[in-house]
């Protein structure tokens, strides 16, 4: 592994780009979102100094901690929440993240909702499908994905964008994300949000959009997220 944060930052870009080309994909056409969770503003500095402005959190309140400084002295900052939401917390996700990538229940999609009108913030979505179907993961799943997505885009007026998944860690990933990209246009959305560190290349084959990589870019986390 590269030295520092931002060699292998770059390494990660490089290894992006490289997929893209491979895959016959325009380049640029995925989007980097660096995972910086558990990791302090201290960490996070160099990787942005080096220009990257996308990240992902997975939790609200350690986000609240750190980032509204980071964004004062890095203009341009896009962040995700890419972990499980309570609707208690809808408001100050609003406030905090820019993109919602784990909607999977009507009581969230309509917390957001309310916060999204009453804050004048309208923020892309995606939806998180469990296409592992395991029990103890968040998402929709993948037999009652079309019917959600209908009731999140028409009748909660939500701005969804795509889909986004984790597939189970002892299976081969690719399955997964050829299920997520054929759910995916079969309900007219372009934004895929799938791969992480150990598998962001082969998502890239089945079109992801949003990489979501933080270990191969941030190092070892010292506890889990
Ligand atoms: C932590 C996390 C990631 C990044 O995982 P790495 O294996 O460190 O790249 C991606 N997506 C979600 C939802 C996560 O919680």
């Amino acid at each position: 592994m590269a030295e520092t944060a931002t060699d292998r930052l770059n390494q990660v870009l490089s290894d992006i780009r490289a997929a893209e080309a491979d895959n016959g994909r325009t380049e640029g056409s995925a989007t980097l979102v660096a995972v910086s969770k558990t990791f302090d503003a201290d960490d996070i500095r160099p990787v942005l100094a080096a220009g990257q402005r996308v990240f992902g959190e997975n939790r609200v309140q350690e986000a609240m901690g750190k980032w509204p400084a980071l964004r004062d002295e890095f203009p341009g900052v896009e962040l995700h929440l890419i972990g499980p939401l309570q609707s208690n917390k809808a408001k100050e996700a609003v406030a905090t993240f820019d993109v919602i990538h784990t909607i999977d229940r009507e009581k969230i999609a309509k917390a957001l909702k309310t916060e999204m009108v009453k804050q004048d913030r309208d923020l892309p979505c995606f939806i998180q499908v469990n296409t592992g179907e395991e029990s103890q993961k968040a998402g929709i799943s993948p037999a009652d994905l079309d019917a959600f997505v209908a009731k999140c885009r028409d009748d909660v007026g939500l701005n969804v964008i795509g889909l986004m998944c984790i597939p189970p860690v002892e299976e081969a990933p690719g399955p997964h994300f050829a299920l997520l990209q054929k759910m995916a246009a079969r309900n007219n959305l372009a934004q895929l949000s799938m791969g992480m560190s150990s598998d962001y290349e082969i998502a890239l084959g089945f079109g992801a959009t949003h990489v979501r990589v933080g270990s191969a870019i941030f190092g070892h986390r010292d506890y889990p997220a």
